[in-house]
């Protein structure tokens, strides 16, 4: 149950809270674009520690935030934040219990989500964890697979690039397996999925592993591209050796389905040439505006507001 809980993993949410907070997301939308003011979190404070960069992920947490009512109070570097004299992240989160209703929290340490929630009284959401995990972009992944392509049951879908640190696909594989679906993992041997997600989901769905795109791309129902994670790496070579492995150009985008989808969690470095953008099929920008209606969803579920 969301109510009052924490966000850590995408197993958090069940399958049916998360098409509850879907509908909830479908309504918020069309509450925002007619322009209706909703105050349903009026008093409710969310706190925001963000350790590692972020554009969307923090801006839309904090408009959502703004949209609902409520209001926001944030840290946004570790070096202006008491972390920088020696503070450990589990006297951080104690101290911002006690400020907050509600706790969103982005590190570059795998886990650190699920050591906030240990320490905190109040609900702690996984803004993304090292290469861990990241089920706030999934919920509006799947959300906007469901939108466009009316149904996530059925679909084919191709993770594309970084499949080892990326933390979108991790969380993404793990969701997807709880639906009928078919997943193609196209990556360099070196980026491959790590072995312990595979384990987990490899029963449950039809995984094809593969090196070449081609052998796939014209079946695929969504192409869900990701950046090389630059700054996972520990050895530069090894990240000299996958740099640009796959661009998706307009010749690319041409063998794909007519009604088929590319996806992208942002930001792109050079993965998807930007001549892709004007193609009808390229919804990661409207992927990226699916994070408000869904943040806010997520929020107000959390938080008991209506
Ligand atoms: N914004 C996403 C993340 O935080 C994807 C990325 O950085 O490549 O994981």
């Amino acid at each position: 149950m969301l109510k009052g809980n924490s966000v850590v993993s995408i197993s958090d949410i069940g399958k049916d809270e998360m098409f509850e907070l879907f509908k909830l997301a479908d309504s918020y939308s069309r509450s925002v674009e007619q322009g209706q003011k909703i105050d349903s979190l009026h008093g409710s404070i969310m706190a925001t520690f963000f350790y590692e960069p972020s554009t969307r992920t923090r801006l839309s947490f904090e408009s959502a935030m703004h949209r609902l009512g409520g209001s926001v109070i944030s840290v946004s570097e570790a070096k202006s934040s008491s972390v920088a004299k020696g503070e450990t992240l589990a006297d951080t989160v104690r101290m911002a219990a006690s400020y907050s209703d509600i706790i969103v929290i982005r590190h570059p340490m795998d886990g650190a989500a699920k050591l906030a929630r240990k320490f905190s009284s109040k609900p702690i959401i996984n803004a993304g964890d090292g290469s861990g995990q990241h089920p706030t972009q999934t919920l509006l992944d799947l959300y906007t697979i469901r939108k466009e392509l009316s149904g996530i049951d059925g679909k084919e879908i191709t993770m594309l690039g970084d499949l080892r640190y990326g933390r979108t696909v991790h969380s993404l594989l793990l969701a997807l397996s709880e639906f009928d679906v078919r997943i193609n993992l196209v990556s360099p041997p070196l980026l491959r999925v790590p072995q312990h997600i595979l384990d987990q989901v490899s029963s449950r769905i039809r995984i094809r592993v593969t090196e070449n795109l081609n052998d796939v791309i014209s079946e695929s129902d969504v192409l869900y591209v990701t950046r090389i994670q630059k700054e996972r790496f520990t050895d530069e070579t090894e990240y000299n050796s996958v740099i640009g492995s796959y661009i998706v150009n307009s010749e690319i985008a041409s063998t794909m389905k007519k009604n088929s989808i590319i996806m992208h969690p942002l930001p792109r470095v050079n993965e998807i040439s930007p001549e892709v953008d004007a193609d009808p099929r390229a919804a990661y920008f409207r992927q990226a505006a699916n994070g408000i209606p869904v943040r806010m969803a997520l929020l107000s579920m959390i938080l008991g507001g209506k």
